[in-house]
């Protein structure tokens, strides 16, 4: 780069990302991403951000010079895209790098919710198994399943091949039906939850996909059914779910993403039958910072060849102003 560009950095961000953007960018740090934080230096100099989501649109509005915002995270519902394409700014995401590790956490979260592992490991650690013997026998089991993946997506695929070896039946639904893929195809959720005991959601959040795991849809799982989330809480009716798993319309849940993180609604957290991770889908050192890379990279690339590597959808037309 010719010249410096200032990067806007929200603190706490990734450690390995704000090292590199210090070696090749000028970085400017905010305590958090609020336009009311915008100084009048960050509104002359600043080109870009990098941040874990969380950009609005006044924040996009209060710098005026801002060209691309760099999502650490391949969900990115919680930057205003369609605001960013409006205003020519580009955004990425940072797809693929993090799908194995996701996909491979969801099948952790599935067999700690089905055989109870988080109980069991508590059972063992609270001394009960010296003093009263061997823990309970699940009441549920993988054996002879059959599972309905929402959003077949990347890290859907990804959990499905998983399944497959463990030689578990899979059916999905997406609002399209994916070409070539041998998987069932239900054209709605309810459709889906219907025709499996088994629920992984792993669909991407905003107005689309909003509260989609509802009462309806719960109680189309059935009594034996189990429902797990590791794509993002805003796509759960959480009181519904928590009123499901406390009246036995389906039997557990296994959850690493909630509506309004990191706060866990106390239903939830006092239900028996739920595993609750905190977001921790990605949060391997490993592939964060493959993450790392690739959202620094886009900036990189943007900023030296004018081309982002990996935009969203809604930004895929932006160009560079200069
Ligand atoms: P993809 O874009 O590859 O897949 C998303 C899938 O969801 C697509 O198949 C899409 O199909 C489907 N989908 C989108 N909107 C709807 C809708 N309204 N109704 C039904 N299906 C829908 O994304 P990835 O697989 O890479 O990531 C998926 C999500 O996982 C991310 O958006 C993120 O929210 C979450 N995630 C969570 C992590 C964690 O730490 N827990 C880590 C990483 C990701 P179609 O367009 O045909 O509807």
């Amino acid at each position: 780069l010719r010249e410096p560009v200032a990067i806007l950095v929200p603190d706490h961000f990734n450690e390995h990302a704000s090292c590199r953007i210090d070696q090749i960018f000028q970085r400017v740090t905010i305590e958090q991403a609020d336009p009311a934080l915008v100084t009048e230096e960050m509104r002359r100099t600043v080109r870009g951000i990098a941040s874990f989501g969380g950009i609005n649109a006044a924040l996009m509005n209060a710098l005026p010079n801002l060209e691309i915002i760099a999502n650490f995270g391949v969900g990115y519902d919680s930057v205003d895209a369609s605001h960013a394409a409006q205003s020519g700014i580009m955004v990425t995401n940072t797809p693929d790098v993090l799908t194995e590790e996701v996909a491979d956490t969801a099948i952790g979260l599935l067999i700690n919710t089905v055989r109870e592992m988080y109980a069991a490991e508590k059972w063992l650690r609270d001394g009960s198994w010296v003093k009263s013997g061997a823990y309970r026998l699940s009441r549920l089991t993988l054996r002879g399943r059959s599972v309905g993946i929402f959003g077949m997506g990347r890290i859907g695929l990804a959990i499905a091949r998983r399944l497959e070896a463990f030689g578990l039946p899979v059916a999905y639904h997406n609002r399209r039906q994916v070409e070539g893929l041998a998987y069932q195809y239900h054209p709605t959720l309810k459709g889906l939850a219907e025709a499996v005991d088994t629920l992984i959601s792993v669909a991407p959040g905003g107005a689309s996909t909003e509260k989609a795991v509802n009462a309806e849809v719960l109680s189309a799982l059935g009594a034996n059914g189990i429902f797990v989330n590791i794509g993002r809480g805003s796509t759960v009716d959480e009181a519904a779910l928590a009123a499901a798993l406390a009246s036995g319309t389906i039997a557990a849940a296994g959850l690493d993403v909630f509506a309004d993180e990191p706060n866990v609604p106390q239903a939830l957290l006092a239900a028996p039958n739920t595993s609750l991770l905190p977001h921790v889908g990605s949060a391997s050192e490993h592939t964060r910072r493959a993450m790392a890379d690739l959202c620094v990279d886009n900036l990189v690339s943007w900023f030296a060849e004018r081309r982002p590597l990996t935009p969203v959808p809604e930004t895929v037309q932006v160009r560079p102003r200069s």
